[in-house]
């Protein structure tokens, strides 16, 4: 860390320093003779002025400029990118000075700035000596407790956000098999838990490769998304719809036993052979439909075997001459 130069002759009043804020003119005076011989640095621009992970044993009072928390990037090069900045009056450092453990953050100078140090055994004799003074560092805290909540809070949502979207297929909208991993085995606890029924359909689209091969990936494209809309819509909220991988897909059905998940399946069946992929009457009108296997939980069942058991009766429809459904 380059040094920061001492700057002699710099003017401030006591009374604009916020550590000092509504005290007295009496207290105001003692205070200055605390600080009196406190050094004022300077620090260019750009230049650290604590380094994170390094302890510090001072406080820096902003007197001219402008200090912000920098970043990180990967080679370890600061760079500037400051949401919190600290203002003339302001001081950065306390924290590391109360607990005498290290720095959270690495703070330089987002501008020239003039910063007034105020050693560790100082800032204790000015909260030994001044009501005034150790009063305006709670509040400090509070008010830096508090922000810092708020952004654990920002971190929180952004995170939860970042979690539903991994949770999303991106061609399709429906959940992919990574919320199928995670949700599948908890709905079938439940299932055998309440003793509820629970019953699963999966899904796979009659000769894909050669729906690709004639209409191109683009087009394949299309005919998943609308595969997935007809199977989304033919739901109820309690349903859900997953995408278990390439042309397949996958249909959980809570509280349904297997009449009920056979009628389901013929439904949506039925309604994909008739869904056209585009709307546009004057291209051709290729179609697309699916094989579907039924499977409902049995007593003891986890949910490899439940899934084992959808996918022979998968291949029941398929082997039976697909567009149908099989138990
Ligand atoms: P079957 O009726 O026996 O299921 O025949 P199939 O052609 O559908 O089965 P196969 O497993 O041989 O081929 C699946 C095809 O699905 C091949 C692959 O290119 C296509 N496919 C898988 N994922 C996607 C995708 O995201 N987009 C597109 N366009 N095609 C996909
Ligand atoms: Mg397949
Ligand atoms: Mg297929």
């Amino acid at each position: 860390m380059e040094q920061l130069m001492y700057f002699k002759n710099t003017e401030y009043r006591i009374e604009d320093i916020h550590l000092f804020r509504d005290l007295d003119q009496e207290n105001l005076a003692l205070s200055h003779d605390i600080i009196k011989d406190c050094p004022v640095v300077k620090a260019c621009k750009g230049q650290v002025v604590l380094d994170a992970n390094s302890s510090g044993s001072r406080l820096f009072i902003v007197l001219h400029g402008a200090l912000g928390i920098t970043k990180l990037n990967e080679d370890n090069n600061h760079i500037e990118n400051s949401i919190t900045q600290y203002l003339p009056g302001e001081c950065v450092g306390e924290i590391s000075v109360l607990d005498e453990e290290i720095h959270s953050a690495t703070i330089s100078a987002l501008s020239d700035s003039e910063l007034l140090v105020i050693e560790a055994d100082i800032l204790w004799r000015l909260i030994d000596e001044l009501n005034g003074v150790a009063r305006n560092l709670l509040q400090l805290l509070s008010f830096r407790i508090r922000a810092a909540n708020a952004q654990i809070r920002s971190r929180q949502k952004v995170g939860e956000f970042y979690r539903q979207l991994s949770m999303v297929d991106g061609l399709t909208g429906l959940h992919n098999r990574a919320w199928l991993n995670a949700q599948l085995p908890g709905l079938i606890e439940n299932a055998h838990a309440t003793g509820n029924a629970l019953s699963i359909i999966m899904v796979d689209l009659d000769h894909f490769k050669r729906f690709n091969d004639e209409h191109g990936h683009l087009l394949g494209d299309d005919a998943l998304q609308t595969a997935a809309k007809v199977l989304n819509a033919g739901l109820r909220p309690t349903d859900f719809a997953a995408r278990y991988g390439g042309e397949e897909m996958m249909v959980i059905l809570p509280g349904t036993a297997q009449k009920a998940a056979i009628g389901v399946a013929q439904r949506l069946c039925t309604k994909l052979s008739k869904t056209r992929v585009f709307l546009d009457n004057r291209k051709p009108l290729p179609h697309i439909t699916g094989s579907f296997g039924v499977a409902t939980l049995e007593p003891g069942m986890d949910s490899a075997q439940l899934m084992t058991a959808a996918d022979t009766a998968l291949y029941r429809a398929k082997d039976g001459g697909r567009n149908q459904v099989a138990l």
